[in-house]
C-alpha cells in the first residue's frame, strides 16, 4: 500500500524550463533511489505547480522499477494525524517501526509540519534513520526551505544535505503542451486557437489551467456544442473576474513599457531618448492595429501627441522592421500576445 496514483507518471508530467532542474533530480533519484547526492530530495513551488504529480511520478517509476522497493507516498497531514492516533493509542512504537521500514519516504506539503513540534521531533527520528541506511527521502513544500516558518533549525538544516529544486508557472508553450497532453489522454479534439486562448489567458497554475478546461469540456458535451472560442471566453468570463479581453490602448502601453523595459509615463511624456522613442512608436503602432481609436485619439494617449505623429510613429515602425531582423521578431512575438487577447 503506498498511496500512489498511478497516473502521475513521468510520462504525463511535460518537462520546461519551468521544472527542468527538479524533473530530471527526480528522474536520476527514481533510477538509484538512495544512493545519489540527491537525498533529500526536496521540491518547492506554489499551489498548483505539480509538486504533488512529480514527487509520485519519482515513487510510480520506482515502483515499477526492476528491485522491490517499499515506496510510501504521505502528506504531511496524514503523517500528523497518524503520529497523533500513536499518541493516543499509546502506540507510537508500532508508528516509528512502520516507518523505519520504508525504502522510499515522500512526504508531501512538509509546510503542514509547521509549529508541531512532537512531530517534527519524530520526523527528526526517521528521517536520521533513513538517511543512515541510505533510504531515500522525497519531500515537497510550498515555499523554499529558507522561509519555511516554524520548522525546527535541524531539520532544516538536513534538508541542505541535498538537494532543493523549485518548480516555476510553466511558460506559454509549456503551457500548449500541458493542454495537448491532457486532451490527448482524455481523446478530445479542441481547436488550436481555443488552446492558444486558454495558455495564454490561464497564467496562474495549471490546476486552474486543468480546471478550466474540465468546466469548457463539461459545457461542451452537456449543451451538445462544439469547444469553440467563444465558449471558452465565456466560461474564463465566469470563472476568472475581471480578464482583460480587449485590447486597450492602456494594455498595449503597459505591455509595451514592461517589454522595453521603461518606466510607462515615458510612453505620454516629451523625452526622446532612443529606446523610450521605439517603444512609443512601437506601442502606438499596436494600438492603431489592435483598437479601434482614430489616430488623433491614439495620438491623445500618448501626452497629447498629433494624429501626424501616430502616423510617422506606424511607418517608422514598419521600415525597422523591414531593415532589423532582431527588432522584426520582438514586434512580431508581442504581436502573437494582442492576437490571442484580440480573437
Ligand atoms: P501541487 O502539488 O504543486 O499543488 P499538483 O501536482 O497537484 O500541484 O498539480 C496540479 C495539476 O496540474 C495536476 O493535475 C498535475 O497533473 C498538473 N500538472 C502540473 N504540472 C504539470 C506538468 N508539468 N505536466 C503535466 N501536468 C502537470
Ligand atoms: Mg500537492
Amino acid at each position: 500500500q503506498s498511496n500512489l496514483n498511478s497516473n502521475y507518471t513521468f510520462g504525463s508530467f511535460i518537462e520546461g524550463d519551468c521544472n527542468r532542474l527538479a524533473r530530471s533530480a527526480g528522474f536520476a533519484v527514481a533510477n538509484k533511489p538512495g544512493i545519489t547526492s540527491f537525498n533529500p530530495l526536496m521540491v518547492y513551488g506554489g499551489v498548483g505547480l505539480g509538486k504533488t504529480h512529480l514527487v509520485q511520478a519519482i515513487g510510480n517509476e520506482i515502483k515499477n522499477g526492476p528491485e522491490e522497493k517499499f515506496v510510501l507516498y504521505v502528506s504531511s497531514e496524514k503523517f500528523v494525524n497518524q503520529f497523533m492516533d500513536g499518541i493516543k493509542d499509546g502506540n507510537i512504537k508500532s508508528f516509528t517501526n512502520f516507518y523505519m521500514q520504508v525504502d522510499v519516504l515522500i512526504i508531501d506539503d512538509i509546510q503542514f509540519l509547521a509549529g508541531k513540534g512532537r512531530t517534527q521531533e519524530m520526523f527528526f527520528h526517521i528521517f536520521n534513520h533513513l538517511h543512515q541506511n541510505k533510504k531515500q527521502i522525497i519531500m515537497t513544500s510550498d515555499c523554499a526551505p529558507k522561509d519555511l516558518m516554524g520548522l525546527e533549525d535541524r531539520l532544516l538544516s538536513r534538508f541542505k544535505w541535498g538537494l532543493t529544486a523549485d518548480l516555476q508557472m510553466p511558460d506559454f508553450e509549456t503551457r500548449i503542451a500541458i493542454i495537448r497532453k491532457k486532451m490527448q489522454s482524455e481523446g478530445i479534439d479542441i481547436p488550436d486557437n481555443v488552446i492558444e486562448y486558454l495558455a495564454y489567458t490561464v497564467d496562474t497554475n495549471v490546476r486552474e489551467l486543468e480546471g478550466v478546461m474540465i468546466s469548457l469540456i463539461a459545457h461542451a458535451s452537456l449543451s451538445r456544442v462544439e469547444i469553440s472560442l467563444e465558449l471558452a471566453k465565456t466560461i474564463m468570463k465566469n470563472i476568472v473576474k475581471d480578464i482583460e479581453t480587449e485590447v486597450s490602448i492602456e494594455f498595449i502601453q503597459k505591455s509595451c513599457a514592461e517589454y522595453y523595459g521603461i518606466k510607462l509615463e515615458n510612453l505620454k511624456a516629451k523625452t526622446r531618448k532612443k529606446e523610450i522613442v521605439i517603444a512609443r512608436q512601437v506601442a502606438m503602432y499596436f494600438s492603431k492595429e489592435f483598437t479601434n481609436h482614430s489616430l488623433k485619439s491614439i495620438g491623445y494617449h500618448f501626452g497629447g501627441r498629433d494624429h501626424s505623429t501616430v502616423i510617422h510613429a506606424v511607418q517608422a515602425v514598419n521600415d525597422l522592421m523591414e531593415t532589423e531582423v532582431s527588432f522584426r521578431n520582438a514586434v512580431l512575438e508581442q504581436k502573437k500576445q494582442f492576437k490571442i487577447r484580440s480573437y
